[in-house]
């Protein structure tokens, strides 16, 4: 994309692409980490019901407040936390946003261990924050002590660790966010949008809340609640944090019509959840069988397995491509990342990259 020079686009966004992975009606789509169980009738109708009711009210503008689903949000993350601790916005993105306009901006840095989630540096261009990267080690993780020697060293206003990491899979050791905690001058983020995925014992963040007033935990509906089209993300962290977060956002950000979806949605949580314990096993056959297969797995705690390494990742991915399957040319030179799908779309995977690259 060019954009034509009589547009007067900030200039540092001249060459600049839109954001956003390839959207390919193809028969099998494993591109986007979403969940690949839909609602039920039964919700959906729950859902359909819910909206119909603000429909009668859509004159009027939303809660500005998202008070009741702030409230149920709390309910779910449990750990003692009330509406207050708890801040929602159109997906976690947003939310992300928010975060870098409160407490990024000019003459502020985020900094971030790569390889990460690609829209973090996006934001901190969009809000005029400067951008850090630190590298993670070669297995994904983070090095503590270099991590913590670039915290010293950049002083950052925004330190922002994923946990498990996209598009690596990786999870935090806890004991190195809290240490990350101790030195950090500003804020620390922990995104956690794939928690529910992570392996049994891997703790959440949300445990060190109570200890740590400048953490803030991000969740999404868009993973493993299966709600990516209803754009839900939220935010846990001190009451005063929550306050901050609402000076940045715009009024009536979230829809009557989101706020009633995400509600419904959340009264069929188990529901919307109840794949995710067969979808963190599919993680772990499909991981097992890469590895089988000759490939290097990354250990996943996510809805995706990262896998490599090939010479031209292009050819590869356009070759399963080619076969109905849409995979991710993301992450480190030579990796592809595949989302956690059905079965049946782990078999035609399986069979794509087989004729593709076996080994
Ligand atoms: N954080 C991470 C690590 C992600 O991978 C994603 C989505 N790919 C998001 C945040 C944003 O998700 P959403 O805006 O749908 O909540």
């Amino acid at each position: 994309m060019s954009v034509p020079d009589w547009v007067p686009l900030r200039e540092e966004l001249r060459d600049e692409e839109p954001y956003g992975a390839p959207q390919l009606d193809v028969p099998v789509q494993l591109n986007t980490n979403e969940n690949p169980y839909g609602p039920s009738a039964a919700a959906a109708d729950d859902i359909a019901a819910a909206v119909r009711d603000v429909a009668l009210g859509l004159n009027r503008y939303p809660d500005r407040e998202a008070t009741a689903l702030r409230e149920g949000l709390a309910d779910y993350l449990g750990h003692g936390l009330t509406s207050t601790h708890v801040w929602a916005a159109n997906g976690s993105n947003e939310v992300m946003q928010q975060v870098l306009q409160a407490f990024g901006g000019p003459g502020r840095t985020a900094l971030s261990f790569a390889p990460t989630y690609s829209m973090y540096p996006e934001y901190a261009r969009n809000t005029h924050t400067r951008w850090v990267a630190g590298r993670r080690r070669d297995d994904f993780g983070i090095d503590v002590d270099a991590a913590l020697a670039l915290i010293e060293a950049e002083q950052p206003d925004v330190v922002v660790l994923t946990s498990p990491n996209n598009p690596t899979g990786t999870a935090l050791d806890p004991a190195h966010t809290r240490a990350v905690l101790e030195t950090a001058p500003g804020v620390v983020v922990v995104d956690e949008a794939y928690a529910e995925f992570r392996r049994d014992g891997v703790l959440s963040a949300l445990e060190l809340l109570a200890e740590f007033p400048r953490l803030l935990v991000t969740r999404t509906m868009s993973k493993a609640f299966a709600l990516a089209g209803g754009r839900l993300g939220y935010v846990a962290a001190d009451p005063a944090i929550i306050d901050a977060l609402r000076i940045v956002r715009l009024p009536y950000h979230l829809s009557a019509v989101s706020q009633a979806t995400a509600v419904a949605a959340l009264r069929h949580r188990d529901e919307l959840l109840g794949q995710v314990d067969q979808l963190r096993r599919t993680r772990d056959e499909t991981a097992a069988w890469l590895t089988e297969q000759g490939f290097e797995v990354a250990p996943s705690d996510a809805n995706f397995v990262l896998f490599g390494r090939f010479d031209d990742r292009h050819a590869v991915w356009q070759g399963v491509l080619d076969r109905g399957v849409l995979i991710r040319e993301t992450g480190p030179d030579g990796w592809l990342r595949v989302s956690i799908g059905t079965p049946a779309e782990m078999e035609a995977f399986k069979q794509a990259l087989t004729e593709v690259a076996s080994r």
